[in-house]
């Protein structure tokens, strides 16, 4: 099945063939259909699958450009992780000109209070860092639609479930939540028992 297959717009579909994508991967052909009709996924796999461009796609399709908070907010484990995944949705999104924020600890919060103080269509960040921005109200989650917990085992590795626990309690009810992990330990379960709504469930 081709890209041209999933109700894509033109803009999306242009910056696929750009980045010389010709056919989804296995990961894209399962959950690009599913995240497009807003509906939660459980997807276990692994990195090199092409899992950021079957959550990025989807997300970039939905979000509406006209809205100046963010709409999608994406958890990763580590800041590496977190610029990746900026810089693949700002080309998956470019000719929609979607907006694209990364914020991450290690570096000073003023860059990134000014990058959160333009329109942002996405946000994506380490747990403990979106946090500090959510306590000193300089990232509002209000108009949060979806969102993505990429590398889950490893954000709770790291020993951010409490964080992830607390930023996840503040969402709004109403979304599309896609959890992405290698493995499925207790905690994982226990989280997308609490914060997803029967979630589809995909391994590749
Ligand atoms: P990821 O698993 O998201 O880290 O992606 C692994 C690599 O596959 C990245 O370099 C992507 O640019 C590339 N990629 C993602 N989707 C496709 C696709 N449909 N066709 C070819 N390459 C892809």
């Amino acid at each position: 099945k081709p890209f041209t297959d999933f109700q894509l717009s033109t803009p999306i579909l242009e910056a696929i063939e750009q980045l010389g994508y010709h056919t989804p991967t296995d990961v894209q052909q399962a959950v690009i259909p599913v995240a497009l009709s807003e509906k939660d996924i459980i997807v276990k796999s692994r990195t090199g699958s092409g899992k950021t461009a079957s959550f990025g796609i989807p997300l970039c399709e939905l979000v509406e450009w006209e809205e100046n908070k963010p709409q999608a907010l994406i958890l990763t484990p580590t800041r590496e992780l977190a610029l990746q995944v900026t810089e693949d949705v700002m080309n998956i999104g470019r000719y929609k000109r979607i907006k694209a924020t990364a914020v991450f600890g290690k570096q000073p919060f003023r860059g990134q209070v000014a990058e959160l103080k333009q329109k942002t269509h996405i946000v994506v960040g380490t747990p403990g860092r979106v946090l500090d921005h959510l306590e000193r109200g300089t990232l509002s989650l209000e108009k949060v639609k979806y969102l993505v917990l990429d590398e889950a085992d490893e954000m709770l590795n790291m020993g951010f479930l409490d964080q992830v626990d607390t930023i996840l309690k503040q969402l709004p009810k109403q979304r599309t939540t896609m959890l992405f992990s290698a493995t499925f330990p207790q905690d994982i379960h226990q989280l997308s028992d609490r914060y997803m709504q029967s979630p589809k469930q995909v391994e590749i």
